[in-house]
């Protein structure tokens, strides 16, 4: 379970080779150096963001690939190999809606201490075919996720392989629970059964160069988690 390993905070490197405080006396390429997380940077406040207020790139209705459940196969090109970012929410039903939480791991995070269930989100690049090809991300949840992940592992993958496309699809599972398909379509193939041209490497160059990373991802603070928890209470 790779995607666990998301949960697992990083974790300083303790003076566990020199128990008892004998570090000091270590050779110096042994000492272990502690890096503060983050950084500060010099400068004024003024001039920073503060860490609350989000302005990167954001996930919108535009950009984001939603697959409807209606069972319509959907083409589309991976630009990832793996998800740019892969991270735990959790989810709070607000006025305004369902709202996610970037759940800040086991130990610290005021949520999960609620005992609420973080769910995990992998982030892809792709692009969808059709007359104007479009980059999209795919925020997958755990199921669409495992079926990705099998794809990405199987003999054709990865999933960003060059000449090839997925054909994706959503259909209502059992218990209405949304099931996701993806079968692999060769780039030969693309004309004939699709009606569709693959795309040039100029196309793929181009979208290459726009893709998103995990910036767009909004870290929040233990202070809005806090918050956010005491929503949840009111279940
Ligand atoms: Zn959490």
């Amino acid at each position: 379970m790779p995607r666990e390993l998301n949960r697992v905070k990083p974790q300083l490197e303790e003076d566990t080779d020199h128990p008892g405080g004998t570090e000091e006396f270590a050779p110096k390429a042994e000492r272990v150096t502690k890096e503060v997380e983050p950084s500060i940077p010099r400068g004024w406040a003024s001039a920073q963001r503060p860490r609350s207020t989000f302005n990167g790139p954001r996930i919108t209705k535009e950009n984001r690939f939603d697959l409807a459940a209606d069972g319509e196969e959907v083409l589309i090109k991976f630009l990832d190999d793996i998800p740019f970012a892969g991270i735990y929410q959790h989810w709070v039903m607000t006025q305004g809606g369902r709202r996610a939480y970037t759940c800040a791991g086991f130990d610290d995070c005021p949520m999960c201490a609620r005992g609420d269930k973080a769910k995990s989100a992998d982030y892809f690049n792709l692009v969808v075919l059709g007359d104007t090809p479009e980059l999209k991300v795919w925020i997958m949840s755990p199921d669409p996720a495992k079926v990705a992940e099998e794809k990405a592992k199987s003999k054709k993958g990865p999933l960003n392989r060059d000449g090839m496309y997925m054909a994706v699809s959503k259909v209502k599972g059992s218990y209405s629970i949304p099931a996701v398909s993806m079968d692999w379509v060769r780039e030969d193939e693309l004309e004939a059964d699709w009606g569709v041209k693959p795309l040039t490497d100029e196309q793929l160059n181009q979208f290459n160069s726009k893709v998103f990373d995990s910036s767009v991802v909004r870290v929040h603070t233990i202070a809005e988690l806090q918050e956010a928890a005491r929503l949840l209470s009111d279940d």
